[in-house]
């Protein structure tokens, strides 16, 4: 499929799965997180992909929509974040003795374990780390939807970018699956609502992270016009 030589430093975009044509101006460059091959990626049109010539790694998306896909998955991921938080996470019973634990009491109980750096570190990484990057997508695309620039748009951006590999939520929910087919056989384990809420918190989180192409992104903002 991808057809480009490595030493022409050329970038190909693709448009619905048609051949591939070789880009035009107004390209800006980009280093391939794969393969590290530095490209020429033009402005995309809508629907448009841009790949790396030499490994096929998709280097930026103009994806339809995008950014009202990303504000509001975003402001709907926050919400779920937030009930996760305030539900029973998992219940367990065992010999008559019943117990829940929210997510937050999960935490809670590493710290009661004399683990407190790794209660720091799960809270950040599946609560706090999650809850500030959403704030932070969303105020991005707050700003881009009203077509203003917002005090500190830049460096929100740019902070937010710097925490996305940070939100490991989609981990820590196969990691509570695998524990729950363990634990299993030691007790009656029972989902609750919080599980439930962060798992839909997870699958947000996901669709709005698909959707976030950091070229268009700093372009939408470096078109805004002053609040
Ligand atoms: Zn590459």
């Amino acid at each position: 499929m991808i057809g480009a030589g490595i030493d022409d430093r050329s970038c190909y975009n693709e448009q619905n799965g048609g051949a591939l044509t070789i880009a035009k101006a107004a390209a800006s460059q980009m280093v391939c997180h794969e393969c590290d091959l530095l490209n020429d990626v033009p402005v995309l049109d809508a629907g448009q992909k841009a790949f790396c010539p030499c490994c096929g790694y998709l280097l930026a998306a103009n994806r339809p929509n995008a950014q009202s896909t990303i504000l509001v998955f975003s402001m709907t991921a926050l919400l779920f974040l937030a009930l996760a938080n305030a539900f029973p996470f998992l219940g367990f019973s065992t010999r008559g003795h019943e117990q829940t634990v929210t997510l937050l009491q999960s935490v809670a109980i590493l710290i009661t374990k004399h683990y407190p750096e790794l209660a720091l570190v799960v809270f950040a990484l599946i609560i706090a780390i999650p809850a500030v990057l959403l704030l932070a997508i969303i105020y991005v695309s707050t700003s881009i939807a009203i077509n203003r620039r917002l005090p500190g748009i830049r460096k929100t951006l740019r902070g937010a970018l710097l925490l996305m590999p940070w939100s490991m939520a989609e981990i820590f929910l196969i990691g509570i699956l695998v524990s729950f087919v363990k634990i299993m056989s030691l007790a009656d384990v029972t989902l609750g609502l919080s599980f439930w809420a962060y798992t839909l918190f997870t699958i947000c989180s996901v669709v709005v992270m698909l959707h976030i192409d950091r070229r268009e992104l700093w372009r939408n903002i470096k078109a805004l016009t002053d609040a």
